[in-house]
């Protein structure tokens, strides 16, 4: 391994920044170099002042401050100041308001590089920079760090401001040389692929050249953002490679046999025909539950394509050879509304399984008998939250896990599951449609399978776009459809960062509905706030049509199942993202009634990006063309979240959605590295933050 540069020996850093920047966990120069720009602004060209324009595009300036003045106004506490600034070309005011610091930093004569659109005043007459962004250049070797080139920005890191960190990065890639950082890549893989080397590819990140397409970077597409891409994806998938074959070469916990009379006896228990999808789905897993190795598989399926089911048949495999089945969900509600409908199919097949449920809303009493049936094995079925997995815990014989929806547990999660005592066998379920390319950076630990089919009868669901001016036409839709015995959900949005006026909003629209517009019906309220038991009463009182229209907070999301219900109305569909607006679809259509789904735009309307939404809605009900269109609108990072991940800095995400062809030469070259036995060399020369991000165990 090549020594590690200290940033504190870097000379220019100072010891007040390197502390700062040490608070944060950055010590080494390796670290740093691996802060990226969030974007780059390009101060290449300036502008004459002459030469600006109302309403131009954003302009760099380089100007001297001619006069600046800080006016208080008699509002207490509001600051506005002005100052002229001025070029050989001509003069003109800047603006900004409430920093009556600048009255410190942009004095007489000082230097200063503004970036802005330039305005005609609210009288007309003369031409204002509003709140231009500024620097100060205090040398002119400033110049060429600042100003003059294409200028990385940065977010803010252990208080240095993107400005000061320019600074620091700059002197460091100046510092550092060809050696003297470790390259994850192997040599002989960046030359056979072309890559540019890092430290390059490092300062051309930084500081791109001044040949560089702005376009190119915004894309992360320009070489050396596609050599740092490369190797970030090179490591996950190495990593995965490791982990994947870590399960191959380890002994399965449990072993299971699949004789003929097991498959009579489930295929008795089924209260409908298989779909072919689900057929071929299971038939995966038996060959999983076959083999010598702990299953790993993720199960994919759009809303209401029938994982459930797949999931009990799985886990009845388990129990029916001797062993203990987990099903996990990610809500108290799904959790409590799995045991039911699980309960319901084994006792209408007479079957004498032996459940538990364990949510963290249990009663201490209750929950305690719960532990002791799973610790001392009379529990054969576990249903819970993730509650299960807190510590405590004991499981007598655990074989098999499933965790429903699976983009809500994160790769930590995963990871501890298969730490539980023995290697149990686990299946991951999930409705988000994953892309091939992420599915395969994400989960390329996992074993994919597709439920590709829906459940034979089911009528497509008419979704469509209404506004406030038609709401009582909506009513007397969802009138109609109670008249005709049918359920109804309205979904009301998060409104505020809190919980509590959140709760506000669901309960006092509820409370309207009841006293202004439907005075007749029953009308239900389901919030994440109510108790466990609550929940489930509200929730049972809608499943058997006691309650008409149930108003709901997006706790319904995930897995509700009430065939009954044929229409979903969202309020202020417009603040939802597209795969939320997927899943809560997903809660009707379910039966063989017509089903409507109604995106309501509140009165504020909608913006372009949310009419993109609503109309993909409108268009289409598949699954796969809503994530994708999702991913296009969004971005990876906002639509998979990054607890989701777990991979928690994965910057290039987004360019492997685009550039397929890295995803498969970074596999190829991992998958090819791992079965060489390569991995460990890799990983043994991985600083903490890539440690950090691939979770690997600390080296020891
Ligand atoms: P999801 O994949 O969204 O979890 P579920 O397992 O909740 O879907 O199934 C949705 C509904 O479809 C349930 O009411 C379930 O009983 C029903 N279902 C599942 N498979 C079939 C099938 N093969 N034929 C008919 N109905 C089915
Ligand atoms: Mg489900």
């Amino acid at each position: 391994m090549s020594e590690q540069v200290a940033l504190r020996f870097i000379k220019g850093i100072g010891p007040r920044r390197a502390e700062a920047l040490a608070a944060v966990g950055i010590e080494q120069a390796a670290d740093l170099v691996e802060v990226f720009p969030f974007r780059w602004e390009d101060r290449r060209a300036f502008v004459r002042v002459a030469d600006l324009r109302p309403q131009g595009p954003e302009a760099t300036l380089d100007l001297r401050v001619v006069s600046a003045r800080l006016i208080r106004t008699r509002k207490r506490g509001f600051t506005i100041f002005t100052a002229v600034l001025a070029d050989a070309s001509g003069s003109i005011k800047a603006v900004w308001y409430n920093q009556p610091y600048l009255e410190r930093v942009l004095v007489k004569d000082a230097r200063v590089v503004v970036f802005g659109r330039a305005a005609t005043d609210r009288y007309g007459r003369e031409l204002v920079l509003d709140n231009p962004e500024y620097e100060r250049l205090d040398s002119d070797d400033d110049a060429g760090i600042h100003t003059g080139r294409i200028v990385p920005v940065y977010r803010k890191l252990g208080g240095l401001a993107s400005r000061a960190l320019r600074s620091v990065m700059h002197g460091v890639l100046e510092a550092l040389q060809e050696g003297d950082l470790d390259d994850p890549v192997p040599e002989d893989v960046r030359v056979r692929r072309g890559l540019t080397p890092r430290l390059a590819a490092l300062r051309a990140m930084h500081f791109p050249p001044d040949d560089t397409a702005m376009s190119d970077l915004s894309l992360r597409r320009a070489p050396a953002q596609r050599a740092l891409a490369f190797e970030e994806i090179f490591l996950v998938q190495l990593a995965l490679a490791e982990r994947r074959s870590q399960v191959e070469r380890a002994a399965r916990g449990a072993h299971y046999e699949i004789p003929d009379a097991l498959r009579v006896k489930l295929a008795k228990l089924l209260p409908f025909k298989l779909t072919n999808a689900q057929k071929r789905v299971l038939k995966e897993i038996g060959e999983d539950l076959r083999s010598s190795h702990p299953m790993n598989r993720l199960v994919q399926g759009d809303v209401g394509s029938g994982k459930t089911i797949v999931a009990l048949l799985s886990l009845l495999v388990a129990i029916e050879n001797g062993y203990q089945g987990v099903l996990m969900a990610p809500t108290e509600i799904l959790a409590d509304q799995h045991a039911r409908s699980i309960l319901r199919i084994l006792r209408d097949a007479g079957t004498d399984v032996r459940v538990s449920v364990l949510t963290g809303s249990l009663k201490a009493a209750a929950k305690r008998r719960a532990l002791e049936d799973i610790g001392n094995g009379h529990a054969q079925l576990v249903i819970g939250t993730h509650a299960l997995f807190e510590a405590g815990v004991e499981f007598a014989r655990l074989g098999m896990v499933v965790v429903d929806e699976q983009h809500r547990f994160g790769v930590m999660q995963r990871m501890a599951l298969s730490s539980k005592g023995t290697r149990p066998d686990v299946l991951v379920m999930t409705a988000t449609p994953i892309p091939r390319s992420l599915a395969l950076t994400l989960y390329g630990d996992l074993d994919l399978s597709v439920i590709d089919e829906l459940p034979p009868g089911r009528t497509p669901i008419t979704t469509v776009v209404r506004r406030e001016a038609e709401r009582e036409k909506v009513y007397e839709g969802l009138r109609r459809e109670v008249a005709g015995g049918r359920q109804v959900y309205v979904v009301v949005p998060l409104v505020e960062e809190t919980a509590a006026s959140d709760l506000k909003a669901a309960t006092v629209f509820a409370a309207h509905l009841k006293k202004d517009v439907f005075p007749s019906l029953e009308i239900g309220l389901l919030h994440g706030r109510l108790k466990g038991e609550e929940k489930d009463r509200v929730m049972q009182d809608f499943a058997r049509g006691a309650i008409q229209i149930l108003v709901a907070t997006t706790v319904i999301e995930v897995g509700v199942d009430v065939a009954n219900a044929s229409v979903m109305v969202v309020e202020h569909a417009e603040r939802f993202g597209l795969s939320q607006l997927h899943q809560l679809r997903g809660r009707v259509g379910r039966g063989a009634a017509k089903s409507y789904c109604v995106l309501m735009v509140g009165d504020e309307g909608e913006g372009e990006n949310a009419r993109e939404r609503l109309k993909t809605m409108e268009e289409t009900g598949d699954g796969f063309t809503i994530a994708e269109k999702d991913l296009e609108l969004r971005g990876p990072g906002a639509v998979f979240g990054t607890q989701q991940h777990g991979l928690s800095d994965l910057q290039f995400l987004a360019v492997i959605l685009r550039d397929p062809g890295l995803l498969d030469a970074a596999r190829d070259e991992a998958m090819g590295l791992a079965k060489a036995g390569g991995a460990d060399a890799v990983f043994a020369r991985l600083g903490g933050t890539w440690r950090k991000r691939l979770e690997l165990p600390a080296v020891g």
